[in-house]
């Protein structure tokens, strides 16, 4: 499945889990964001590995 959109919903606790395992694509300041210009197919295993551990599991994608 190929992955075009990834995103951060409400509710980020800012644990910083997401960089740790997928620094290419996510970046957590004060909330987590999602890089721009990113080819998410590259990193594919890297996101949903994110989105599986998020605490909170607001990392979704499409
Ligand atoms: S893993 Fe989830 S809660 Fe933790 S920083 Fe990333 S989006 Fe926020």
């Amino acid at each position: 499945m190929a992955i075009s959109k990834v995103w951060i919903e409400d509710g980020c606790t800012s644990c910083g889990l997401c960089e740790d395992i997928c620094p290419e694509v996510f970046k957590v300041e004060d909330i987590a964001t999602v890089k721009e210009g990113v080819n998410f197919n590259d990193f594919e295993e890297g996101i949903k590995d994110a989105a599986d551990s998020c605490p909170v599991e607001v990392i979704k994608y499409e």
